[in-house]
């Protein structure tokens, strides 16, 4: 009975931190989500709405689609994630993106391929 009324103070505290923890962890999603929609803003000039745009506290990460093109900012990096070339699956980051020309590569010269897709050099001709 003593043990009992000693834990409880422990109890109280440790429910109230964990009640702060969540409380800051909701407003560095907005954070997250506002400073997203931001970035996004200034390098594709579409208006992202904060309220799409999904977090991954643990992960400090958070997600936004844009015509079809998925970001993913984590940190102070913000990455495009795109699939294999090849196969169309799997999922690649691109090297970070801080200003339109890093998009436009991002987009259009970068090929991610899984190691067993990479494309072969043409074999030799040995029809002679
Ligand atoms: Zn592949």
């Amino acid at each position: 009975m003593r043990a009992q009324l000693m834990d409880r103070p422990v109890q109280a505290a440790q429910r109230r931190k964990a009640v702060d923890s969540g409380a800051l962890a909701l407003k560095d999603e907005w954070q997250m989500r506002h400073r997203l929609a931001r970035r996004l803003l200034a390098l594709t000039d579409t208006i992202v709405s904060e309220s799409t745009i999904v977090v991954e506290p643990a992960a400090q990460c958070a997600m936004s689609v844009v015509d079809g093109v998925m970001f993913r900012w984590r940190g102070s990096d913000l990455v495009v994630v795109r699939r294999c070339a090849h196969c169309g699956t799997g999922r690649f980051e691109s090297a970070p993106i801080t200003q339109r020309s890093d998009l436009r590569y991002a987009l259009t010269v970068w090929q991610p391929y899984h190691r067993e897709c990479e494309p072969t050099d043409p074999p030799d001709d040995v029809s002679w």
